[in-house]
């Protein structure tokens, strides 16, 4: 029986990977530009971790964790997401010894038990960027910023932002028995996970996509209602830089995100081009994270992009699949083993050239060629070979011309790389 992949974990083909590189590339050059570093973490960790970073009563943590003992009988988790292992690696290498502003960016997959479909994935991948050591509400707005400049450079369109204050410790309690004791007079209207969550996170109900869950909701009290003069403060300081870097937002007070950690400001970027997956980023302030997971009293602030839900996003532009600059059609021993010498020199160039390996007729490399979409095909028959002439043909324009064959790879060279 032949073996298939796992469900919602998926193969990324070669005409699908010249997008992911760009994609990767340009958060790269993005995130430098602001002072970033790149961190490269495992992709396991103790399941402790999760739970304490993440929060017992999430969703992830619930019910979405890829979790196994391993033979020494460790709880291990696959990693459903990256800033709880970012924040452990910084005080682990203790990254705040040196300078406690630390701004990591990591690329990588990801793991949760979700109910694969459209956009969401069991193994998917996201571009995680997180700045460690800084309360000030102007790295909130920098972040942003650095986000949809980011969004923008990869040629994403119609995107909109949405920004919320969570509240801290000091005043998100008292909204969360506000929130319980109007949802508890409807607790009738909830669906049964709700029901649940109104007993262990109320504030999670926001998220829930069932549709009488969403209605009963609507008229709730708001999270920015109930914010401490500190939390107030620190918003419309957001808000201010925000106008300042000339960020058009939209305040959704119902945005409450998936995790526990967050505190203060939360912030997602949806597209409308994506259907009920909508969500293609999303992040926000967790200055309580570092203590949860043992550390010291450290704020942090950060974001995660689904790199499936951007690509999805992106137009299928043909640039992103690779053809060969040249392809060698050889015909007989003698001429194969030049179009193997020659090939061989194009490759220690860095120019994609291809040959036929099984001997076919030159008939047949000439379709081969035209499949492969090369730009130029190189023809080394019996007779050019003989007359120390081989023919370049150009696939675009199909005109044709002898080239000597003493300064063949000078001449190759030229032209390939010309344009
Ligand atoms: P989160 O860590 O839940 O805030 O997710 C951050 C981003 O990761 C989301 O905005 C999505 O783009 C993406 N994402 C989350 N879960 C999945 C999934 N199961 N499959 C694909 N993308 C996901």
């Amino acid at each position: 029986m032949e073996i298939k992949a796992i469900r919602g974990f998926n193969d990324i083909l070669p005409e699908e990977i010249g997008m992911w590189q760009f994609v990767e590339r340009t958060a790269r050059e993005v995130f430098e530009g602001f002072g970033f570093s790149e961190i490269r973490i495992p992709v396991l960790e103790r399941t402790e971790l999760f739970a304490r970073g993440i929060g017992e009563a999430t969703d992830i943590v619930e019910k979405e964790m890829y979790s196994f003992l391993d033979r020494s009988g460790h709880s291990l988790t696959l990693r459903p997401e990256a800033t709880a292992s970012m924040a452990r690696a910084y005080l682990e290498h203790q990254l705040h010894a040196f300078d406690p502003v630390a701004k990591l960016y990591s690329i990588g997959p990801m793991f949760r038990y979700e109910r694969p479909q459209k956009g969401r994935y069991r193994q998917f991948h996201q571009i995680d960027a997180e700045v460690f050591g800084v309360g000030n509400p102007m790295v909130d707005a920098e972040v942003i910023l650095m986000l949809l400049h980011f969004l923008k450079k990869v040629g994403i369109g119609r995107l909109e932002l949405q920004i919320n204050s969570l509240g801290c410790r000091a005043c998100r309690p008292r909204y969360r028995e506000e929130l319980k004791t109007f949802l508890m007079k409807r607790s009738f209207q909830l669906c049964e996970d709700c029901q649940r969550r109104l007993e262990t996170n109320p504030l999670r109900i926001f998220d829930c996509k069932v549709e009488t869950c969403q209605e009963t909701i609507a008229d709730a009290p708001k999270v920015t209602d109930f914010l401490c003069e500190e939390c107030i403060l620190h918003f419309n300081k957001v808000k201010e830089y925000l106008e300042m870097a000339g960020l058009d937002y939209i305040l959704n007070p119902k945005m409450v995100r998936g995790l526990d950690y967050y505190t203060r400001t939360a912030f997602e970027v949806v597209s409308y081009q994506l259907g009920s997956q909508n969500a293609v980023t999303g992040g926000g302030r967790y200055d309580n994270l570092f203590q949860e997971i043992g550390g010291l009293d450290i704020p942090g602030i950060g974001f995660a992009i689904g790199m499936e839900r951007l690509i999805a996003l992106l137009s299928k532009d043909k640039k992103f699949i690779p053809h060969p600059s040249l392809f060698i059609a050889a015909l007989n021993g003698e001429a194969q083993r030049e179009a193997y010498r020659l090939a061989n020199q194009l490759h220690l160039e860095g120019i994609r050239a291809e040959l036929d390996y099984e001997g076919k007729s030159l008939k047949s490399q000439m379709r081969k060629a035209d499949k492969l979409k090369a730009r130029f095909v190189l023809i080394l028959g019996e007779e050019e070979l003989k007359k120390g002439r081989p023919i370049l043909r150009n696939m675009e324009d199909k005109s044709q011309e002898e080239i000597p064959m003493e300064n063949l790879l000078g001449i190759l060279k030229d032209k390939i790389l010309r344009d």
